[in-house]
């Protein structure tokens, strides 16, 4: 076990999670989408579930999803009573989202019999489903059980492939799998023709701004032919992981959205027949991506917008004086071995 592991696991080792009900999801609604090329309502459901198997073993550096976790076994009747919750508030949408903070795929956290169970009523109302696995779990066996159910229905799997580079996703990620895994799963789902969408980092911990931004781009000319969609994810501070116990120590600063813009910009040149989206927890804070407070919202409208029409002219006008900021961190980081704070103008 290396030090970066270590540190993932120890960081959780005093965490006691909170007493919450097994027999409610985490959280259910309904957003807007794209489906089929038109704007439609997508529902979203969250189970909540004894949590990612890898984040149990040590963890991903980024990720507080095990915050919403039980850490304890859930049995098969509190996850179809979770189940029986979040079709009360259902309306119908052609476009069902399913997450678990985890893997949906994997029987440790919902056993085979319950998820084909979730999966055939969905789809019996559904024109598309989506859910999320780490690549371990995309097998045969799972995808032929599935395939049955949704014949000729869109099913996409979306997974957190992070970043290309094998050296950055274990050294600065800990992701537990190597850029080879990722395309022997983006093979199975082809065979079942079901859809990949992907899962970009942006700003990993120990990377430059200016690292960051050719890494996610460099990520994009690998990727583009094995996904269908790239959806990434400035990394935001969670609770109780890496990135937050550097971050507290000013060692860590979220993306500025200046560097998000420029590489959902190049992205698009890059890979402009598959769908480019960017999804953005706690944007405009300092746990997230941000520029400044006079343009963040311009910027977090003008990412939202681009993710629904895929037109980067949305991103024509933006203009701020924290741009020159923006590229005096490019420029300096680099020989400044780490220690630039964050000079956006708000202080954690
Ligand atoms: S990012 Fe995904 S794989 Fe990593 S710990 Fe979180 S849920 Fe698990
Ligand atoms: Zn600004």
């Amino acid at each position: 076990m290396n030090e970066l592991t270590r540190l993932c696991k120890l960081l959780k080792k005093d965490f006691t999670p909170r007493i919450r009900d097994p027999s409610k999801p985490v959280r259910c609604w309904s957003e807007k989408d794209v489906l089929d090329g038109k704007m439609v309502d997508a529902y979203v459901i969250i189970f909540r579930t004894r949590g990612c198997s890898w984040a149990l073993e040590s963890g991903c550096t980024m990720c507080g999803y095990f915050n919403d976790s039980l850490w304890d076994k859930i049995s098969d009747k509190d996850l179809l009573k979770q189940f029986d919750k979040t079709m009360e508030n259902y309306s119908g949408e052609k476009f069902v989202k399913i997450f678990t903070s985890g893997s949906f795929l994997d029987d440790n956290e919902i056993k085979p019999v319950i998820r084909n169970k979730i999966l055939r009523e969905i789809a019996e109302k559904a024109d598309k489903v989506s859910v999320e696995s780490r690549p371990e779990y995309i097998t045969d066996e799972r995808l032929s059980a599935i395939k049955e159910i949704f014949r000729s229905k869109s099913f996409e799997i979306g997974c957190g492939l992070e970043t290309a580079n094998n050296f950055v996703r274990e050294h600065a990620i800990n992701k537990g799998f190597t850029f080879n895994e990722y395309k022997n799963a983006a093979q199975i789902l082809k065979k079942f023709n079901f859809k990949l969408k992907t899962y970009v980092l942006i700003k990993p911990l120990f990377l430059t701004e200016e690292e960051s931004v050719n890494d996610s781009i460099s990520t994009v000319d690998k990727i583009k032919t094995y996904t269908d969609t790239i959806s990434f994810n400035p990394t935001n501070v969670q609770r109780n992981t890496v990135v937050e116990y550097l971050w507290k120590r000013k060692q860590y600063r979220p993306a500025w959205l200046w560097s998000v813009v420029e590489i959902l910009k190049t992205s698009k040149k890059l890979a402009g027949n598959i769908r480019i989206q960017c999804d953005i927890a706690g944007g405009g804070s300092i746990r997230g991506a941000h520029n400044c407070d006079k343009c963040d919202r311009k910027f977090l409208d003008a990412i939202a917008d681009f993710s629904l029409l895929q037109d980067t002219k949305v991103f024509e006008d933006l203009d701020c004086k924290c741009r020159v900021k923006w590229l005096d961190q490019l420029n300096i980081e680099n020989l400044s071995f780490g220690s630039l704070i964050d000079f956006s103008g708000r202080y954690q």
